[in-house]
């Protein structure tokens, strides 16, 4: 077993959410990870960029960032806003983000790619609890791909729309490659978002009332501060006169001018004191019957894709409490579709025309960089980097033939797995082996660690006992494709499965397969 390839894979800072339960997870981040380098505490109704975005909702996480749905009152429309973790190495890795983001924002608006690509709006730090954190603003999208396949219940996305698809990511990688020269190193179904149209008609409807509900609070927080101020600057509200508890009978009779008169300075000023604890008290449980309901509104009326219990613990800086809050992506069918229509068939329907963007290029890279660290998650992740070779943007093909396998059937193309003699780097190679068949001779001997799994006659060493199997019979066999149909569709993913990074189709060759040629 190799040692070095072990360590590869955890070196790789996506392979954190690489294995198959954290990618098919309903969870939501770890509180954990709210602490000094960490996640930003983010309360609804908080506001970002010196007032400019107002917090709705939650939209999303991923291991980098939480993403939330913002109302920017500069123009007055939504906005997706991803706050990076504050670690230093958060932050680098956000700004080339935010380097690569603008080179895709201004490179060629016109090309046919560039709608599929989601695009940077605005960026600017804020200063939290938990650090400096990086922020980005997007347009708002919809469900990713793995949302798409578990509404189909992981059989396969039908056809016709795995095409669309296919179509509309050839070009967004088309524009990024070509034109703007990235990489996008971590192309997988949870990276693809899709889009909805009329978007801000129907997010202004469905936010109105949380929005209303948060200037109310805010409303009643600056007023309950106005209070205090009252409390502690001037002579206060007229006191009670009938209720003296610090003051028995007996107390009260015999005293001095002097003494009485000390006696009523310190009652009035345990009067105001006892007041202000009152009214503070009512004005405290207002607002947190407010911000319950702001809560409450956040996460209604939408489809909770991902839900978990709020936990609440550690510190926040308003609330004492952090909160894990619930994400909720937009329900595309339920925003398209009138409410009265149950048919699960006829909702189906609304994805017919789906558009799809690319997003998070938080792992992408130049592709002129000599690079033979290890990228993509785990079942995307192409043969030429995991042997250590150089790779660049050919490795996205690679990635992208595993995504449209696995949204036709719903299965991973490869899944490895580690046994007692292999790693899951010999079981992955032994896979590609299995239904590829030849592994060229750069992969056997010119990689970092081709020595590890190959010996000198190109074979596998830790494994050795292959079933080949085509990938037309998996397609026919497994998935009980019409034999035709699996021939047209390996036919069309065969082009990216090749080996040899240098022979693997472009995205503007794969435009041109027979496969794609009845999408209008
Ligand atoms: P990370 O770099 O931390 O993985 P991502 O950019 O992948 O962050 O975003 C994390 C999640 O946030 C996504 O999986 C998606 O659910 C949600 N998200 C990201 N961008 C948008 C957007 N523009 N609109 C709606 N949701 C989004
Ligand atoms: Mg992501």
């Amino acid at each position: 077993m190799s040692n070095s390839s072990c360590s590869s894979e955890d070196d790789y800072s996506a392979s954190e959410y690489s294995d198959v339960e954290s990618i098919l997870s309903d969870e939501e981040e770890d509180i954990e990870d709210y602490k000094k380098g960490g996640y930003h505490p983010v309360c609804i109704g908080d506001r970002f960029d010196n007032g400019r975005y107002i917090i709705v909702r939650k939209l999303g996480w991923g291991h980098f960032s939480t993403v939330w749905l913002a109302l920017d009152i500069l123009t007055d429309t939504h906005v997706a806003l991803k706050i990076v973790k504050s670690a230093d190495r958060y932050t680098e890795s956000a700004l080339e983000e935010i380097n690569l983001l603008e080179c895709v924002k201004k490179t060629n608006p016109h090309s046919r790619g560039y709608q599929y690509v989601a695009q940077l709006l605005s960026h600017f730090w804020h200063t939290g609890p938990n650090g400096k954190h990086a922020c980005m603003t997007f347009e708002v999208l919809g469900e990713s791909l793995l949302s798409l396949m578990k509404r189909y219940h992981y059989k396969g996305i039908p056809q016709p729309i795995v095409k669309r698809i296919s179509k509309q990511v050839l070009q967004g990688l088309d524009y990024l490659h070509r034109e703007c020269g990235i990489v996008h190193t971590d192309l997988k179904p949870e990276n693809v978002l899709v889009w909805i149209p009329n978007i801000e008609e129907y997010l202004k409807k469905e936010t109105a009332e949380v929005l209303t509900a948060i200037k109310q609070r805010d409303d009643a927080s600056s007023s309950r501060k106005n209070i205090s101020i009252t409390h502690t600057t001037t002579t206060g509200r007229p006191q009670p006169k009938e209720h003296k508890p610090w003051l028995t009978e007996t107390e009260a009779n015999g005293l001095t001018k002097s003494q009485k008169k000390r006696l009523k300075k310190k009652k009035k000023k345990m009067m105001a004191e006892a007041q202000k604890k009152a009214s503070a008290i009512d004005e405290e449980d207002e607002l947190g019957k407010l911000t319950d309901k702001i809560d409450n509104l956040s996460i209604s009326n939408v489809e909770t894709a991902t839900t978990v219990d709020g936990i609440s613990q550690d510190d926040d800086s308003r609330t004492g409490k952090t909160k894990v809050i619930p994400s909720s992506t937009l329900d595309i069918a339920s925003i398209l579709l009138p409410r009265d229509i149950d048919d699960e068939d006829e909702r189906m329907k609304v994805f017919d025309k789906i558009i799809v963007k690319i997003a998070d290029l938080g792992n992408a890279c130049w592709m002129d960089g000599d690079y033979t660290h290890v990228i993509q998650t785990r079942q995307y992740r192409s043969p030429e980097v995991i042997v250590g070779c150089k790779w660049t943007n050919e490795a996205d093909m690679w990635s992208m033939a595993c995504m449209v396998f696995e949204l036709l059937t719903g299965e991973f193309l490869f899944d490895p797995r580690a046994g007692s003699k292999y790693n899951k780097d010999d079981d992955h190679l032994a896979q590609m082996l299995e239904l590829l068949r030849t592994v060229p001779k750069i992969l056997t001997s010119a990689g970092e660690l081709s020595r590890d799994f190959f010996d000198r006659t190109g074979k596998l060493k830790h494994i050795k006992k292959l079933r080949y199997r085509r990938l037309r019979d998996v397609l026919h066999d497994t998935f009980l494709m019409p034999p035709e149909e699996a021939d047209a569709i390996s036919a069309f993913l065969l082009p990216m499965l090749e080996m040899d990074m240098t022979k693997r189709a472009s995205p503007s060759q794969m435009l041109e397969s027979p496969w794609l040629q009845d999408i209008p």
